[in-house]
């Protein structure tokens, strides 16, 4: 088995033909966002937080869904050709509200896909619960693996200890783990190492390397994006690293990192149909 440090020394040609041929062994997924709550706990709020800036565009994205609109987001999902359901809602604090165990109840009667939650760090309780009404896994990001650029670009809210924990908890609970880092801020691949041992240690099943793309009205809406082929090799380091029953999810399909996408390997995607907006 390769070290991350000789997977980092590759040159592109090798790195990125084998992240493509081991990619092309995992299934295709699409995965796309049905928000539950809008709303935040997280005070301050995230630094560069997207749900912020579409709340200053449209008012409405803020707050609690109705069950109806819920589930008529995930039809519009199902129908766009998502085959996984990202069920997610601002953090409510370490225990989640009783309607959400309700809304996955709902749509898993109704959808015959997989849904993973996406609630920040919670406690294991509210995971068993989760798991007991339906959830198939959960995704909670590392953010980032440097704790001095977690806090810079996150100042309130969970911890990337509260994370990591969350994480374990999960997979203690019988749940599929979906997990990565944000690839911005300065992040080295020092770093970068840290964060790819702790989602090998873990064995999450699926694993994004996020490029840090930055949103109107938001604090870090002057950050300039991830350089996208940095973004490339991260990933299809990624890519070689995690076993061969790990899928590398790409959140970003458009513009720039489109351009590079199939040198990463990535086997999974989002779908973000125009209507609900991305999330
Ligand atoms: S936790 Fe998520 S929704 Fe809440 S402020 Fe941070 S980025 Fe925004």
């Amino acid at each position: 088995m390769e070290t991350l440090r000789q997977l980092f020394a590759l040159d592109d040609q090798a790195l990125f033909e084998r992240a493509r041929e081991a990619g092309a062994k995992r299934p295709k997924a699409y995965w796309s966002p049905v928000v539950l709550n809008g709303a935040c706990k997280t005070d301050p709020p995230c630094r560069h937080c997207k749900w912020e800036s579409f709340k200053s565009g449209r008012p409405a994205f803020d707050g609690r869904r109705p069950i109806d609109q819920v589930l008529q987001c995930a039809e519009t999902m199902r129908k766009a050709g998502a085959t996984h359901l990202l069920v997610a809602s601002g953090w409510m604090g370490h225990e989640i509200p009783d309607y959400f165990c309700d809304y996955i109840r709902a749509i898993k009667s109704r959808f015959d896909m997989e849904v993973y939650g996406l609630f920040g760090a919670v406690s294991e309780a509210s995971l068993r619960r989760l798991r007991d009404a339906g959830m198939d896994g959960y995704q909670c990001g590392l953010e980032s693996p440097d704790e001095e650029i977690y806090r810079w670009f996150r100042p309130g809210g969970d911890s990337l200890e509260d994370r990591m924990q969350t994480l374990k908890a999960a997979k203690r609970a019988g749940l599929k783990i979906w997990s990565g880092l944000l690839l911005g801020f300065g992040l080295s691949d020092e770093a970068v190492i840290r964060g790819l041992a702790f989602l090998k240690e873990i064995e999450a099943d699926w694993v994004a390397i996020q490029p840090f793309v930055p949103f109107p009205h938001t604090q870090l809406q002057a950050e300039d994006p991830t350089n996208p082929y940095r973004w490339a090799r991260i990933m299809a380091i990624a890519r070689l690293w995690a076993g061969e029953q790990t899928s590398l999810v790409a959140t970003e399909n458009s513009g720039a990192y489109l351009n590079f996408m199939d040198w990463t390997g990535a086997n999974a995607f989002f779908i973000f149909p125009q209507e609900t907006g991305r999330s």
